[in-house]
Formats: C-alpha cells, structure tokens, sequence
C-alpha cells in the first residue's frame, strides 16, 4: 500500500510542473504572436466602423474572430523560422558561439586569400 501511495504522489507533482511549464511557454508563445498581428479599426462609409486584424507580414486582413490560435498557425503555415522564434526568451534563442566561430573562420579565409 505504501508503494501505492508513493507512485501516486510521484505522479501529482510531475504533473503540477510540466502543466505549469506549458503554460508559461504558452503564454509567451501566444503573447510573441501578437508582435506581427494588430487589432485595426476602419470607418466604413456608413459612418460604421470594422475591426479585424492585421497581419504585419503580408498585409493580410483577418476576421477578429479568429483565435490566437489561427494567427500561430498562419506563421507557422507561412512564416516557419519567424514561428519558431515564437515562445523562446532572449537567451535560449541567441548563440553567441555560432557567430563567433562564423566571423573567425571568415576572416582566417580572407586571411588566406590575402597571404596566398
Ligand atoms: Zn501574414
């Protein structure tokens, strides 16, 4: 019975952190979207005025409608790298290495060429 009890237990906490985990990255994902999208107003020639949402990238018009959901999909569906940066803070997105190691291995090139 212990045993029982004690998976049990196991089970509750991992649950608690990763739905938190998710939710939090979520969040951020959802919240990063809204950096290409904007909510716009036009006044109709009826004096009416219509709201929908703007796609900053191509200029698209959506129905407000929409979810967050439809406009993460529209940039993964069109915009696939500007989609993966979605949810990512500062640090894990940057590789300072990567560029480093670049802009060494371009000049020891162009080092080459000069002394060949
Ligand atoms: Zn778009």
């Amino acid at each position: 019975m212990a045993e029982i009890a004690e998976a049990g237990t196991e089970i509750t906490d991992e649950t608690e952190t990763e739905a938190s985990g998710t939710r939090s990255a979520k969040e951020l994902k959802h919240a990063q979207v809204w950096k290409h999208f904007e909510r716009k107003t036009i006044e109709k020639e009826d004096g009416e005025t219509e709201a929908f949402i703007l796609c900053h990238i191509c200029e698209e018009h959506f129905s407000t409608n929409n979810s967050t959901t439809t406009f993460e999909r529209h940039l993964k569906s069109k915009y696939l790298n500007i989609y993966k940066d979605l949810g990512q803070d500062e640090t894990s997105s940057s590789k300072p290495w990567t560029t480093e190691v670049q802009n060494k291995k371009h000049k020891l090139f162009i080092n080459w060429i000069i002394t060949d």
